[in-house]
C-alpha cells in the first residue's frame, strides 16, 4: 500500500500538543461506502476544553502583537504543507466522507489558496485617518477580535476549517475549531499543516466531542469573543442564541437552495453540461450547489436531454477508486432524507427521467437523479436537499421565474444563463442571494466574499471581508493638550 493510503489515528490538537480526548463517550468514524469503521477515538473531556480556553486567552496578545509579516509567513509555510501534502490528505478525505480522489485533491489545493490569500490580506488591515482640525487627530484603527470558536460541517472537511483557520490567524486571533466528528483527519490535516509551519502553542487548537456540550462549555466562559459556524440553519439559530446570551459576534455560513435560470438565447448543451457537472459534485453535497433548475420552455427538453447523457456517464463508487466520478452520500442520515423527498416528489407526479435507485446494503449509495415537471412546494424543491437529485422546471416569463427563484427562505448563491447584458444585469440585482454566478457555477474564490442573507446566514468568508471578519474597530480621537478645544463633547 502507498504510504498515503493510511487513514491517520484521530486525535485533539490543544495548547500545540496532539493529545486522546480525555471524556468517556468515543466516536467511531465509518468509510461511506461501506460502513466499515475506519477509526474510533474518545471526545475531548471539559478539562481539556478548559485547558484550551486558556490557552487561547493566553495566547491572544502575543499573536496579536507577532508582525503581520510574520503571520503571513506562518500562513505561507501552513499552505505549502497542505499543497505538499494534498494526495495523503484526499486520500484520508475520501475515506471519511467518500468524495472521489480527484474532488478531495482539489478541495485540499482550494484550501491552500484561501490560505494563501489571508498571507496576503492580512498585512492590509488598514485603519484610517479622518481629516480633522489642525489640533486634533481622528483615526480609525483595526484590532483582532479576540479568541474565536469556529465548528464546521464534514461537507468539505478541509476547506471549511481552512476558511476560519486561515483568516483568524492572518487578522491575529487565536482559534478553537470544533470540526465534525465525522470527518476529522480533513480538519487535523489542516491544523497539522499550521502546527508544523510553527503556529506557537495555543495559537491554533482542534476538538472533537459532543457538539452541544463543547459550545456551551467555550461560549459560556468568558474567553471567546468571536463565533464563525459553517452549517445548517437549525444549528445556526441554536448558536446565534447562544452567542447572543454571551456577547460574542457571529459569522454564520448556513445552508442553500440556490436557483438557476436557463434562459433561451445560450448554447443549450454546454449549460446543461456544465449545471450537471456542478449539482452532482460531492454527490450533491454542496451549499452552494445549484439545486432548483429553471429552465425556459424553448430549450426544456434539450436541456434535460444533455443532462441525462451526462448523468448516463457518471461512475458512482467509492471515492477512493479511480475512476469513481461519484461518491456514496457521507452519512446514512442524508439517504433517509434524499428517500423520502424522492418518494415525497414522486407522489406529486413528478417525472423520473433517470436514476432513482437507492441500492442500500452498507454503503450510502444514491443514484445520479433527474426529475422533471416538478411541484415547486416539494421537499426536492422546497428544501436543501443535499443529495444527487436535480430537479427541473419549465418558465416562459422573466418577471414569473425571478419570483419563483426567490420564493424560499433561503438565500446563498444563484445563477444565471443568458448572453443578453441586461437581462444579466437585471436578475444580479433582483435575485435575493449573497452571490449571484452569472454563466458560471462557481461562485466560491479566494478572493470574492463568499456568503448567504436570509436563512442561509450573515457574514462573509474569503475576499478582504473574510479577514475583517476577525477585526474590529477602533475610533480613537486626539486633542492637544493645550488647545482651546480641550474638552469639548457632545
Ligand atoms: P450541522 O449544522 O449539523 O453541523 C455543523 C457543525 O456544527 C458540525 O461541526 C456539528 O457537529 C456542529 N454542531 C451541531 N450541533 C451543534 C451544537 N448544538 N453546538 C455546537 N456545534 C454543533 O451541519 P452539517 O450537517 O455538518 O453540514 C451540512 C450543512 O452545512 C448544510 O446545511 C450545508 O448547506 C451547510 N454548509 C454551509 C456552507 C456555507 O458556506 N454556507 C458550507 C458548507 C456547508
Amino acid at each position: 500500500m502507498p504510504a498515503e493510503d493510511v487513514y491517520p489515528a484521530i486525535e485533539q490538537f490543544i495548547d500545540g500538543r496532539w493529545v486522546d480526548g480525555d471524556a468517556d463517550t468515543s466516536e467511531q468514524v465509518l468509510d461511506p461506502a461501506t460502513a466499515e469503521v475506519v477509526a474510533v477515538y474518545p471526545h475531548v473531556g471539559a478539562g481539556q476544553l478548559d485547558h484550551a480556553l486558556t490557552a487561547v486567552s493566553r495566547s491572544a496578545r502575543s499573536w496579536r502583537d507577532t508582525p503581520p509579516a510574520s503571520r503571513s509567513g506562518l500562513l505561507r509555510e501552513a499552505a505549502r504543507l497542505l499543497r505538499r501534502r494534498a494526495d495523503r490528505i484526499a486520500f484520508a478525505v475520501s475515506r471519511e466522507q467518500g468524495k472521489p480522489l480527484h474532488e478531495a485533491r482539489a478541495e485540499v489545493h482550494v484550501s491552500a489558496d484561501v490560505i494563501d490569500w489571508c498571507a496576503e490580506e492580512g498585512r492590509r488591515t488598514y485603519g484610517r485617518i479622518v481629516p480633522s482640525d489642525s489640533d486634533s487627530r481622528l483615526m480609525v484603527t483595526t484590532e483582532p477580535v479576540g479568541p474565536v470558536a469556529a465548528f464546521t460541517p464534514w461537507n468539505f472537511p478541509v476547506l471549511t476549517v481552512a476558511r476560519k483557520v486561515g483568516p483568524a490567524l492572518a487578522a491575529g486571533c487565536p482559534i478553537i475549531v470544533k470540526a465534525s466528528e465525522e470527518t476529522p483527519a480533513g480538519a487535523m490535516a489542516v491544523v497539522s499543516a499550521f502546527a508544523d509551519a510553527g503556529a506557537p502553542p495555543g495559537v491554533v487548537n482542534l476538538v472533537f466531542g459532543v457538539p452541544a456540550e463543547i459550545s456551551e462549555h467555550l461560549l459560556s466562559a468568558s474567553v471567546v469573543r468571536k463565533l464563525s459556524l459553517t452549517g445548517s440553519v437549525r444549528v445556526g439559530r441554536t448558536l446565534s442564541r447562544l452567542a447572543a446570551e454571551h456577547d460574542i459576534r457571529t459569522t454564520m455560513e448556513l445552508g442553500g437552495n440556490a436557483p438557476v435560470i436557463v434562459e433561451p438565447d445560450i448554447d443549450v448543451d454546454e449549460v446543461a453540461l456544465r449545471c450537471a457537472t456542478s449539482k452532482f459534485r460531492n454527490a450533491g453535497q454542496v451549499c452552494n450547489s445549484p439545486s432548483r433548475f429553471f429552465v425556459h420552455e424553448a430549450v426544456h427538453d434539450r436541456f434535460v436531454a444533455a443532462v441525462e447523457r451526462f448523468v448516463g456517464d457518471i461512475r458512482l463508487g467509492a471515492g477512493t477508486a479511480a475512476d469513481t466520478t461519484m461518491g456514496p452520500l457521507a452519512n446514512a442520515r442524508r439517504v433517509e432524507y434524499v428517500r423520502k423527498a424522492l418518494a415525497d416528489a414522486l407522489d406529486r407526479d413528478a417525472q423520473l427521467v433517470c436514476g432513482g435507485g437507492i441500492p442500500g446494503g452498507a454503503g450510502n449509495f444514491v443514484e445520479p437523479t433527474v426529475l422533471t415537471e416538478v411541484d415547486e412546494s416539494s421537499t426536492v424543491f422546497a428544501e436543501e436537499i443535499f443529495g444527487p437529485i436535480m430537479p427541473i422546471v419549465r418558465y416562459d416569463d422573466l418577471d414569473d421565474v425571478i419570483t419563483r427563484a426567490n420564493a424560499t427562505t433561503y438565500g446563498l448563491a444563484s445563477f444565471v444563463f443568458t448572453e443578453s447584458l441586461a437581462k444579466a444585469h437585471r436578475m444580479a440585482r433582483e435575485l435575493e442571494a449573497g452571490m449571484v454566478g452569472v454563466n458560471t457555477t462557481v461562485v466560491s474564490r479566494a478572493e470574492m466574499p463568499f456568503g448567504g442573507i436570509k436563512a442561509s446566514g450573515h457574514g462573509f468568508e474569503s475576499g478582504p471581508e473574510g479577514v475583517d471578519a476577525y477585526l474590529r474597530r477602533k475610533a480613537v480621537l486626539e486633542h492637544d493638550p493645550a488647545s482651546p478645544g480641550r474638552g469639548v463633547s457632545h
